[in-house]
């Protein structure tokens, strides 16, 4: 019987809680910080530690507690390196090495790895905090319009989609000069921009075996119409339509299977959850960015999605021990949709505390809690996510009512959601697709 460790307290990691729980090789899961909702989740308890390198109060309680597997839910501590302190004390880490985190905690790597291996991605240079007026010279003479990235972590906010060159200009100085994206910005990455729909790829990885999970497409504007500000996700859902098997089978060939192969040829072998973000282009799917943990709406929808006969604990383990050859991932034939409360004034600033209410939602749709935390008895806002209200069923339309219902039993003052989510699957054709598996 297994004792499993998640790192985070949003939306995801509650999302891996409910999963794992089902499963009938997890005796405990334990949660570092949680949250209201991993709180009351079966066989779930949360713990208050610090998430700061090198761990040493968690490494401790892991060993303590017989943890058999550790699943970092953000990507913080996997960049500094949190695989490795557990691994020194024989604890596995779903998730990977501080070298193979680096697809997602340097853009300038990520790039140079996939130029090096011919992954489809944006025409791309990279500069240095001392190389201010080569980047000037290359964005006023390159010959396409031009997105500006801060190389580091960012907190998913380092990318700047200039209209003009002038404003790339302006966008160059506010990370160079001005230091906007902090250290983040230190090296920069200015890319051809791209245009064709988006889609997220969640696969698994034993840094030899490859499974994905059906796309999922996230909705990042704040507003209806895809409009507004850019948030951490409004809301999610899975299979795309727009992700044909045709468009799966070019992501697997040519980005996927290169990405592991390559990763592991040069040294550093990839194991836990690659994400992988596509720009669905005239000329093929090209990668925007690699993420080496599960996102954030995507996971909520796809942790419904997944076959009730799907144990994560076997699949997770499976990827820690290099054995997912040995395990099915299959989903479930339906539809899954995540859709996202939010506080009043998000993604600007906005009020906490404000007293959630939950209704009785249909029985068949889970809200997992993002944002929230207890004051006294009540509870209440803490975030500008606060929950993901989401549904699996046979059809798209089904999924939406169920979610959009719950959302209506759920209560509290400033409640925004956008009644759009999954808006460009719906004028396609949702029928008769199906969703290879890859190995
Ligand atoms: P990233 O963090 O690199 O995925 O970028 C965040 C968002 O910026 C993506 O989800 C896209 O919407 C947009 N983006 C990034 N790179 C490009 C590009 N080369 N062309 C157009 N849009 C982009």
């Amino acid at each position: 019987m297994a004792q499993i460790l998640i790192l985070g307290g949003g939306g995801r990691e509650h999302a891996l809680a409910w999963r794992l729980a089902q499963s009938n090789l997890v005796n405990r899961i334990h949660v570092c910080p949680g949250n209201p909702g991993t709180a009351i989740s079966p066989k779930t308890t949360n713990i208050d530690l610090p998430v700061i390198h090198p761990y040493t109060q968690l490494v401790q309680y892991a060993v303590d507690n017989q943890i058999n597997l550790v699943v970092p839910g953000p990507e913080d501590p996997l960049v500094h390196g949190v695989e490795k302190c557990f691994r020194n004390v024989g604890i596995p880490v779903f998730g990977p090495t501080q070298l193979a985190a680096r697809m997602e905690g340097s853009k300038a790597f990520s790039k140079q790895f996939m130029h090096r291996h011919a992954i489809p991605t944006a025409k791309f240079k990279t500069f240095s905090s001392s190389q201010l007026q080569d980047a000037i010279h290359y964005v006023q003479t390159c010959a396409h319009p031009v997105v500006l990235k801060a190389s580091g972590l960012a907190g998913g906010k380092g990318v700047l989609i200039p209209s003009s060159t002038e404003e790339a200009l302006q966008g160059l100085r506010s990370i160079m000069v001005e230091n906007v994206f902090g250290a983040a910005g230190d090296e920069v990455v200015i890319e051809e921009l791209l245009q064709g729909p988006e889609i997220s790829v969640l696969a698994f990885s034993d840094g030899y075996t490859i499974v994905p999970l059906p796309a999922a497409q996230d909705h990042k504007r704040i507003g209806e119409g895809d409009t507004g500000l850019n948030t951490g996700g409004m809301g999610a859902y899975a299979p795309a339509p727009v992700a044909t098997p045709d468009i799966m089978h070019r992501i697997m060939t040519e980005t996927l299977r290169p990405t592991i192969d390559g990763m592991r040829k040069e040294g550093f072998p990839f194991v836990g959850l690659l994400f992988t973000g596509f720009m669905l282009t005239a000329d093929g799917p090209k990668v925007l960015e690699y993420n080496v943990r599960f996102g954030d709406p995507e996971t909520e929808a796809l942790m419904m999605l997944l076959s009730e006969n799907v144990d994560l604990a076997q699949v997770l383990l499976a990827c820690a021990e290099r054995h997912l050859d040995s395990v099915q991932i299959t989903t479930r034939p339906g539809f899954s949709v995540s859709v996202i409360l939010v506080s009043g004034g998000y993604p600007g600033t906005y009020d906490k505390g404000k007293r959630i209410e939950v209704g009785d939602v249909p029985s068949d749709v889970v809200v997992f809690h993002c944002g929230t935390s207890m004051n006294g008895n009540d509870l209440v806002t803490s975030g500008g996510r606060v929950m993901a209200v989401t549904c699996c069923a046979p059809t798209l339309e089904q999924a939406l009512a169920q979610v959009y219902t719950a959302i209506d039993k759920i209560s509290f003052e400033g409640k925004f959601y956008r009644r759009d989510i999954a808006h460009r699957a719906l004028s396609a054709p949702t029928q008769g697709l199906t969703y290879a598996q890859a190995g």
